[in-house]
């Protein structure tokens, strides 16, 4: 492996040692030719795979003709995107940026502006503890993320925290000075964490009893993440507003907004940035949203998400883990321990890479693309992995053959926490 010089990156996150040169669909390797088997994909990014031909195509055109022109100019893909996006999401108007967090610090702007038009200057946007919402400082302001208050002091204000899933307690923060409902329908980076049924129909209610806005932040499970186009899609209801980012580019930067004609109370000079929207990244986006909205590409995710659900929940029985978390192809396996860096390490040296998000949690994030095939080949690696780490306790003998389940077992498998 070549010599690796770390010492001009700041120190924002422990990396393991490997140097990463080259990806293909479920698999990325490092500058000494090993191959790792990739469940992280870029945090859910990567939804089509590293280097899909829909994205490595898209760039290959687009960047022959025009890569920016200015955000103060039209450009055909953008405009082509804005459209399908409205059409999908059954909202009226988009944003684009370059990233979730920064899609959802436009969301708190719209939050504010419209409180002050529609609700007497109310501001305050409700969110969820352990929500994440990305590392700017006003949404690190609105994400709970255990510890994040001490960072950066003074935090901006103007958030109020609930516990996730509990109707009541958003019920009761409603104030005068509240503007927005922001949450996320299923909490990916705080665990994989799937809401009671009824809480996001529930929130749409609030949200229309006490006029407000109801913002869902489906930057990690928006475009087919979990099965379906959009999660909020199962609950029936539609956001005022609603955030993507992560897999809409596939691994190209973009992040988009998409309001209905209530929530869009933006005016010239409210927003700008200068890379937003620019041609490469919406012709990438637009290629990326027509392979994911495609009925026949969904059903396939369901199918692998099935089949991801299932493998987990074997592990899960074999070695007495109180349970897996499930919504598509986000998924978490509860340990009986503390261990998930010790077993994502182990991971690592098998050529599997996942997250550990807590102590006691394992994340998978594939491609939406990953194979029955890839799915066992992890499963068999997290195996040895958690058989090394969790000492083979409450483990059977032999090495267990992962078959294909009944449909039954399945949906017991399946069932989200
Ligand atoms: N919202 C959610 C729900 C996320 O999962 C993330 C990223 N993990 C973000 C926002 C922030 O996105 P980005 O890292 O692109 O700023």
């Amino acid at each position: 492996m070549e010599p690796k010089n770390s010492s001009h990156l700041m120190p924002i996150v422990l990396r393991p040692e490997a140097v990463m040169v080259r990806g293909q669909g479920s698999y990325l390797w490092d500058t000494s030719g090993r191959r790792y088997l990739d469940f992280l994909q870029g945090w859910a990014v990567n939804a089509l795979g590293h280097c899909a031909p829909e994205v490595t195509g898209a760039l290959r055109e687009q960047s022959g003709q025009l890569l920016t022109a200015s955000p103060a100019l039209y450009n055909a893909p953008g405009l082509k995107l804005a459209a399908r996006l409205a059409e999908l999401t059954g909202l009226d108007e988009v944003a684009f940026t370059n990233s979730g967090a920064e899609a959802n610090e436009i969301a708190i702007k719209l939050a504010r502006k419209w409180g002050r038009l529609h609700r007497r200057g109310a501001y305050e946007v409700i969110t969820t503890q352990n929500a994440f919402h990305g590392r700017t400082l006003a949404t690190m302001a609105a994400s709970g993320k255990p510890g994040w208050d001490e960072l950066f002091p003074p935090n901006p204000t103007g958030f109020r925290r609930v516990p996730f899933g509990d109707l009541e307690a958003v019920s009761q923060a409603i104030s005068p000075s509240t503007s927005a409902i922001m949450v996320e329908p299923v909490q990916g980076e705080g665990g994989v964490v799937v809401p009671p049924a009824g809480y996001l129909r529930g929130l749409r209610e609030l949200a229309d009893e006490q006029n407000l806005l109801l913002i869902l932040d489906e930057v990690q499970t928006g475009l087919g993440r979990t099965g379906t186009l959009f999660a909020h899609e199962t609950a029936g209801i539609r956001p005022d507003v609603l955030t993507l980012g992560k897999g809409l580019g596939s691994g190209v930067p973009i992040a988009a907004v998409v309001a209905n004609h209530r929530g869009s109370v933006f005016e010239p000079g409210d927003h700008g940035g200068t890379y937003h929207g620019n041609p490469l990244v919406t012709a990438v986006a637009l290629r990326v949203l027509e392979t994911i909205s495609d009925p026949e590409f969904l059903r396939g995710v369901r199918a692998r998400a099935e089949w991801l659900g299932n493998q987990l929940g074997a592990l899960a029985r074999r070695h007495g883990c109180p349970g897996v978390r499930t919504a598509g192809l986000l998924c978490a396996l509860e340990l009986p321990e503390p261990v998930a860096e010790q077993v994502r390490d182990a991971c690592f040296r098998r050529g599997l890479l996942l997250n550990a998000p807590r102590p006691h949690l394992l994340r998978f994030m594939p491609s939406l693309r990953v194979s029955e095939a890839e799915i066992d080949e992890m499963a068999k690696s997290l195996d040895s992995a958690l058989d090394l780490v969790l000492g083979g306790k409450a483990r059977e003998h032999t090495l267990v053959q992962v078959d294909r389940p009944t449909a039954g077992q399945s949906r017991r498998a399946c069932g989200a926490r």
